[in-house]
């Protein structure tokens, strides 16, 4: 299948190019040539189906013409060595737990995809050099690309993450795996990580002596794949003996989460509408509000992976619907939360459900409860763990959040990073240190 690039103004590429390359040449973001749906037989027993099975249906359609089905089955098997379960917290609510992987958040599928997808294509290109993956990070994708990464053979992963910036849940996850992951410490903001990364990209001398790589949202391997769970979600919800369309609501920044499931729906799952919700980082609600898109700085926020100003993955939103405000009212509607909001909902579905959220799952369920009209179900994809924002849901509801065994694996590691300041001469001079 050939991947086609929403600016418009670059060639078509092959998958493996796609995936080696992240971003387009002409800064668009890859996207499939086209969506296959899939026969209507596959939902009618797909609540017999286990998660690997109805996810290997899912990835041939996408990547069926470029990989080996055997080699696929592996891959996806190797990705989805963790459970998504799809857990009651009311009667017409539920909520899907994204939560359950190696960093206790959902970006461990698409970064685990990725990392076997990339290692797929290395091996196949008989490439003689490692290829570098550059990942600058806030908090979550460095630990979720750290680690579907680790021990990954022919590839290595540089973190870049900005010094007392992230949590210490969150720089263990990357700081004490070792191996062929390297995590350095940037006596700056996470802009300047990304800068950094960014300036490798562009530098001459760089590529033309490294195989340098980006493993973001972007990446249509990391992204795709996200498409998987909401299958086995409505497999799930088909299974309680609910015959009516699920509206499927997804805390929402960068974008890419909502639109695997978008990609879904052209599929033919059956989704009655989609939520997309916002915390104060608000510019898609702007958006179908006005038809105005107009990214702005992003403001720090409780649910803080949801922080972003100019949510990369819009592109791929307008070219799904042929840039129509129009038809993406129709199946999108938004919702957006301050942090007192999120504080309250927090506190509110533990008293009225004892079901316990984290900051972004919390904007999900309350778009949910304020939205559902009252022959409506719902789904609210819980991004991560509670415990991944310890600090805050704690203070919210005042008793410990106990940290689940997975996370508490990293918590005893020793942190290992490099200092670094924020200047590219530094960074380039490690690079070149590299073998
Ligand atoms: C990354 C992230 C999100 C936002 O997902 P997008 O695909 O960027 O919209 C939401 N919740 C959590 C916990 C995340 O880590």
């Amino acid at each position: 299948m050939k991947y086609y690039s929403t600016n418009g103004k670059a060639p078509q590429v092959s998958l493996s190019e796609a995936v080696i390359k992240g971003l387009a040449p002409d800064k668009g973001l890859y996207m499939p040539e086209k969506i296959t749906p899939l026969p209507e037989s596959f939902f009618e027993d797909i609540e017999n189906l286990s998660f690997q099975e109805i996810a290997l249906e899912v990835a041939k359609a996408f990547f069926g013409e470029d990989v080996k089905e055997k080699d696929l089955k592996k891959i996806v098997s190797d990705t989805l060595a963790f459970d998504v379960p799809l857990v009651k917290v009311n009667a017409r609510i539920y909520s899907l737990e994204l939560y359950h992987g190696p960093t206790a958040a959902f970006k461990d599928v698409g970064a685990r995809f990725m990392a076997r997808l990339l290692s797929y294509f290395v091996k196949q290109q008989k490439k003689t050099r490692d290829v570098h993956v550059l990942v600058a990070t806030s908090g979550d994708t460095g630990s979720a690309v750290a680690n579907g990464f680790l021990g990954v053979p022919g590839i290595k992963v540089c973190v870049l993450y900005p010094k007392g910036k992230v949590s210490e849940i969150q720089e263990k996850q990357f700081t004490t795996l070792g191996q062929n992951i390297t995590a350095v410490e940037v006596d700056g903001v996470f802009d300047d990580c990304q800068r950094l990364v960014k300036d490798a990209f562009m530098d001459e001398e760089l590529n033309e002596k490294y195989f340098l790589t980006s493993a973001n949202s972007i990446n249509v391997a990391r992204f795709l794949p996200q498409a998987f769970y909401y299958f086995y979600a409505y497999a799930q919800y088909k299974k309680l003996g609910f015959d009516d369309k699920p509206v499927i609501c997804v805390p929402s920044g960068n974008f890419g989460n909502i639109t695997a499931g978008l990609f879904g729906s052209k599929m033919g799952l059956p989704v009655k509408r989609w939520i997309a919700a916002n915390n104060r980082n608000d510019i898609f609600y702007q958006y179908l509000l006005t038809g105005e898109y107009k990214p702005r700085p992003s403001v720090q926020t409780l649910a803080n992976a949801m922080d972003v100003g100019d949510p990369s993955n819009f592109a791929r939103v307008l070219a799904l619907y042929n840039k129509n405000h129009t038809a993406i009212t129709k199946d999108i509607s938004g919702a957006t939360y301050t942090d007192e909001q999120i504080r309250k909902a927090i506190s509110t579905c533990l008293n009225d459900n004892g079901y316990l959220l984290d900051p972004h799952g919390a904007c999900g369920y309350m778009a949910l409860h304020d939205n559902l009209a009252s022959n409506e179900h719902g789904i609210f994809l819980e991004t991560a763990h509670p415990a991944k924002f310890k600090q805050t849901v704690e203070s919210v509801i005042n008793r410990e959040v106990e940290i689940p065994e997975t996370l508490q694996k990293f918590m005893n590691g020793t942190k290992q990073s490099i200092p670094m300041s924020k200047d590219f001469a530094d960074f380039k001079k490690l690079i070149l240190s590299w073998d």
